[in-house]
């Protein structure tokens, strides 16, 4: 079972990562900000309430967080594994993950920093917005966003360490060599 956590500031490369590990693995992938953009667009009661909290920069409370991904989890059968993409975010989440995975007698394989430089991530979630029209990708609530990441989500890097799990990923440069690194660091731990 590899149960991966790709984490990283917003921008950083998370879903472009996860994509080529599907691929390559066969394993499956749960983007929180994906099911999230899901319901919004559905527009289901849980969208209407998301859509509050990303229009701000801001995350989802944990207690909602952490069910929707315990029920996306219950989704998955014969899994060969999965790649946790934007979860966890905090601390909160990521004791609830390890406690979920260890009910199902699993647990995280390893998590996989990519750091990305701030100036960078400004410019590709510029983009991004300009491309896609995703409402949280303008400058306000970017920096928003970042506030956040540095703020909750950061302090996960010591928390993973201390787990024995963390893997710092150069996140700045040739897709192919950030790929290749992440599968030489997943080949080491699998
Ligand atoms: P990015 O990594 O570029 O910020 P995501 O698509 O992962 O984009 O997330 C978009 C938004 O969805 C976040 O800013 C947050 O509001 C919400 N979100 C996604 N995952 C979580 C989570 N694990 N906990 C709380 N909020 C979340």
């Amino acid at each position: 079972m590899l149960n991966i956590v790709i984490f990283g500031a917003p921008g950083s490369g998370k879903g472009t990562q996860s994509e080529l590990l599907v691929e390559k693995y066969g394993v499956n992938h749960i983007s929180t900000g994906d099911v999230l953009r899901a319901e919004i667009k559905n527009a289901t009661s849980l969208g209407k309430v998301a859509q509050g909290y990303i229009e701000q920069g801001q995350l989802i409370p944990d207690d909602l967080m952490i069910d929707i991904l315990a029920s996306v989890l219950d989704g998955f059968k014969e899994s060969k594994g999965v790649i946790f993409d934007g979860f966890p975010r905090t601390i909160a989440q990521a004791e609830a993950l390890k406690k979920m995975l260890n009910g199902r007698g699993q647990e995280v394989t390893l998590m996989l920093d990519l750091e990305v430089p701030e100036d960078v991530l400004m410019d590709r979630l510029i983009k991004r917005g300009q491309q896609t029209g995703r409402a949280d990708d303008n400058e306000e609530t970017i920096k928003k966003r970042l506030h956040v990441y540095h703020t909750q989500t950061a302090p996960l890097i010591d928390w993973y360490k201390q787990e024995g799990k963390h893997h710092h990923i150069e996140g700045f440069g040739e897709l192919e060599k950030i790929f290749g690194d992440i599968c030489e660091a997943i080949e080491k731990k699998k």
